[in-house]
């Protein structure tokens, strides 16, 4: 159920409905909008009585929520959520008109390769860096990643290059750990259904990036984002990165209809994942220009400084100057779907003192 506050309700009015809540043996979920709160109701395991609530001063009305899912539903919030990501000088917001790019190899291999990839995909305009420190292998002799000390190179590359910084946390066990480093906790596709993950990042302060299970229906992925919203996280980003289908000339299939479908039914923003999505360099670029044309409010793309060398998913990374140039495509597309991108390319500043956080910001051009 859901309480729509009248505009002019007071904070112990809006109190008052959670504290009703709360007697009742429910959670209240307090969702703040442009032009009325409303509080989402969880807990309950039969429906509730209107009248409960609607009785209370300056509730508006007591609402059914029609759909499995009710925290992620547009029933409970019209407006798309913003979610604001990283601090100080590596703030950003996604889901608003700026794309979010998110850039950086799978995996982080050592100090050099992790600073050759930031250098480059900041100066063509990314704001946040991936780069996973667990990495989930299909094989247990293919390499696992460098655990806490590729989580320490993450935290220099955010000091020195001005990068967010968005990495996977595979088990429960590890989170706190990633917790201390990452701005933003990437949960993979492997892990979509992982409940008793996902009630831990529910629990986090730090946003999460859901990636789609591989063979998972919208329903299932709106649902396992509900997971996290419903232990009071509601920083979730959406992340459509392929499915496995009868395909043999990509890796996965990229499922851009997702992307629309997901925002008709929720307010949460989605990204998509051209480079699991497709497996192959080549079709990288094609893929990120029309995920943006469909609607994505970011992507996630894999750039490594030398992909032939690469410990895990070599094939499907971009150079650096593929990067450069996908991001002057997307640039295109985005003025054209009322989307900008907010920043670079940058003219060529290596990083050179750590006490200068965002050398090359200086430099940043806004977009045309
Ligand atoms: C990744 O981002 O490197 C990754 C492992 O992604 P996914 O969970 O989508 O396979
Ligand atoms: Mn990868």
């Amino acid at each position: 159920m859901l309480v729509v506050m009248k505009p002019q309700a007071s904070e112990d009015d809006i109190r008052a409905v959670c504290e009703k809540i709360q007697v009742l043996g429910y959670r209240p979920h307090v969702m703040p909008g442009a032009e009325r709160t409303a509080v989402g109701i969880t807990g309950n395991h039969g429906p509730l009585d209107p009248a409960e609530f609607e009785t209370l001063p300056n509730v508006a009305e007591a609402i059914r929520v029609s759909k499995p899912y009710k925290l992620v539903s547009r029933e409970i919030k019209a407006e798309n959520s913003v979610i604001r990501v990283g601090s100080g000088a590596c703030e950003v917001t996604i889901g608003g008109k700026k794309l979010a790019i998110i850039a950086g190899p799978c995996a982080i291999e050592s100090r050099e390769q992790a600073f050759a990839a930031a250098e480059r995909v900041r100066r063509a305009g990314a704001r946040l860096f991936r780069g996973g420190a667990f990495k989930p292998r299909t094989s247990p002799y293919s390499f696992q990643g460098l655990g806490e000390e590729g989580l320490k190179i993450l935290a220099e590359v955010r000091e020195r290059f001005g990068l967010a910084i968005v990495t996977e946390t595979i088990d429960s066990e590890t989170c706190e750990l990633v917790e201390e480093y990452a701005d933003v906790l990437q949960v993979g596709a492997r892990n979509m259904q992982n409940f008793s993950l996902l009630k831990r990042v529910g629990r986090s302060k730090k946003p999460v990036l859901l990636k789609r299970g591989m063979s998972a229906t919208l329903e299932e992925f709106l649902m396992a984002a509900e997971y996290i919203l419903s232990e009071g996280n509601y920083n979730v980003i959406l992340c459509e990165r392929g499915s496995r289908t009868f395909a043999d000339h990509t890796r996965n299939t990229l499922d851009l209809s997702v992307i629309p479908g997901a925002k008709d039914l929720s307010h949460l923003p989605i990204i998509a994942d051209p480079s699991h999505g497709t497996g192959r360099r080549d079709k990288v670029t094609p893929l990120a220009r029309a995920a943006v044309a469909v609607g994505a409010d970011g992507l996630i793309v894999e750039v490594h400084p030398h992909p032939d060398r690469a410990l895990s998913d070599g094939f499907q990374s971009l150079y650096p100057e593929q990067f450069e140039e996908l991001m002057a495509e997307v640039r295109a597309i985005a003025g054209v779907v009322g989307r900008t991108v907010p920043y670079g390319p940058e003219a060529s500043e290596p990083a050179t003192s750590s006490s200068d956080p965002a050398p090359s910001r200086r430099t940043a051009q806004p977009a045309p």
